[in-house]
């Protein structure tokens, strides 16, 4: 009888927080590897994730970590991954796939690209997914259901490599696309990194206001704050992190923000409502699309799970008689 497929023998997931123990517990619950292998930076998040039983082994170090294994995944801040590449390229099984999870890619190729050896593939990898929380019990199997994996392989990467990374993510319930770093890192930070800087300012404008206290924004949060709130609760480390990153591709998106913003400030002073008019009625069809696609449900979260609700379940793990 067929069993489920294992694409990879020994998965080591550098970075256990959010992301790197959503991993774990995707691939572990769809049998995506026959062992996985975690180490995280701080003894207190090791010692959790041994307490959490998510993963096959926890061990010390990143060079540990990925000995023997053939898919090594870096799920920790952009800023740290050329350091920790540079780190474990000496330690790397021949035909390893190394890949990460970055919110940027053009940066992560120029950090990590140079160190990984020959004979290794190198294959970037960005799930669009996440939450406002942090760390190993933040994480959940679901996380990526539904929700987009982009993959920028550099030209010269192997083909057979970038398949099989692809049928990984899709196996943890996401959906693959390809592009190059530097699309990625353009059409980011217009989905994800600009909200992101948006959220961030007006909650914090909104704190700073001398005529509004902070108890009267608290209380007439549903008024659209909310849910600024919840994205501007994100990891101050991996957001620094993505703003230094991709400061060309955000600089020009806050540009066109600017430029746009300056039409609607005119509108409103010249009591110009066909113009507001016009602009909510185009920018409603955008929602309107982004429901339809099933990348969100109608309520206003900002595409993050809805806490109390169900998560969408993870696919049927496929058969092969192969393994
Ligand atoms: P997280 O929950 O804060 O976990 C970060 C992990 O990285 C922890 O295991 C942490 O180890 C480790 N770490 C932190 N600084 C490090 C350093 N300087 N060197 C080595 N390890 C370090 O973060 P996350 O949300 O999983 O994000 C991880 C990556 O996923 C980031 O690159 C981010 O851009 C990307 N990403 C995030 C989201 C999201 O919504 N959160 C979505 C898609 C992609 P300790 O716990 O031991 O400190």
């Amino acid at each position: 009888m067929s069993k489920p497929a294992t694409l990879y023998n020994r998965l080591a997931l550098i970075g256990v927080g959010l992301i790197g123990s959503s991993i774990a517990r995707a691939a572990r619950a769809q049998g995506a590897a026959r062992s996985i292998v975690v180490t995280a930076r701080s003894a207190q998040t090791r010692k959790r994730v041994a307490e959490l039983g998510i993963a096959d082994q926890v061990v010390e170090t990143n060079a540990a970590a990925v000995e023997g294994a053939d898919l090594v995944i870096l799920s920790i801040p952009v800023g740290a991954c050329g350091t920790v590449a540079e780190e474990i390229a000496p330690h790397l099984a021949k035909g390893a796939t190394v890949s990460d999870v970055g919110s940027v890619k053009g940066a992560i190729v120029r950090d990590m690209g140079p160190h990984i050896p020959k004979g290794a593939h190198f294959v970037p990898a960005h799930p669009v997914a996440g939450t406002e929380y942090s760390g190993p019990d933040a994480g959940f199997a679901e996380l990526f259901v539904n929700r987009w994996c982009i993959l920028t392989p550099p030209d010269s990467a192997d083909k057979q490599a970038v398949d099989k990374l692809a049928a990984f993510w899709r196996l943890l319930g996401a959906n693959v696309e390809t592009m190059n770093a530097d699309h990625h890192d353009l059409v980011l930070a217009i989905t994800s990194h600009l909200p992101h800087l948006i959220a961030y300012t007006i909650v914090g404008t909104a704190d700073e206001l001398q005529s509004v206290t902070r108890s009267e924004v608290l209380k007439f949060s549903a008024g659209g704050f909310r849910d600024f709130t919840r994205i501007a609760a994100s990891d101050p480390t991996m957001w620094r992190d993505v703003f230094l990153a991709n400061k060309e591709a955000v600089l020009e998106m806050l540009g066109r923000f600017n430029e746009d913003i300056s039409l609607l400030t005119k509108a409103i002073r010249n009591g110009d409502g066909e113009a507001l008019f016009n602009h909510f009625e185009r920018t409603r069809a955008i929602r309107k699309g982004i429901v339809d696609i099933g990348q969100d449900s109608a309520s206003p979260d900002f595409g993050r799970p809805h806490p109390g609700l169900p998560a969408a379940p993870l696919p049927k793990p496929y058969a092969s008689d192969e393994d």
